[in-house]
């Protein structure tokens, strides 16, 4: 998968499974795509850039262009980061960012699997 590390990766597949036009296109942005950028509180969120050279831009959406939560994220119990959601943002109908929050007070430091995502 281009080379996004695995777990981007796989949490952008899981956003983007969808079989309208703006997730078809922007999946088939992820081989052309990489981590630009990490956000500077220690979060697991990344800053994106794909080469626009490859692939077309997605046709135009709302921003974010998709937002979810995590159903049952597993530090909750431990006084973790609760109720993390995350959102995939585009620039120009080209992914952009990738972007976890946190109600919490604690930055949430790596991506949860993404079988939890309230899909
Ligand atoms: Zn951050």
């Amino acid at each position: 998968m281009g080379s996004l590390p695995a777990d981007v990766a796989a949490t952008l597949r899981a956003l983007l499974r969808g079989g309208d036009p703006v997730s078809v296109a922007l999946r088939a942005q992820l081989p052309h795509a990489w981590v630009a950028g990490r956000c500077g509180c220690g979060c697991a969120t990344v800053d994106l850039e794909v080469d626009r050279q490859a692939v077309p831009a997605a046709p135009a959406h709302d921003s974010p262009a998709v937002e979810a939560g995590y159903t049952s994220p597993a530090d909750a119990a431990d006084g973790g980061p609760v109720c993390p959601g995350v959102l995939v943002l585009t620039d120009d109908g080209y992914l952009s960012r990738l972007e976890i929050y946190s109600v919490g007070d604690e930055p949430v430091t790596a991506w949860p699997d993404p079988l939890l995502l309230d899909l």
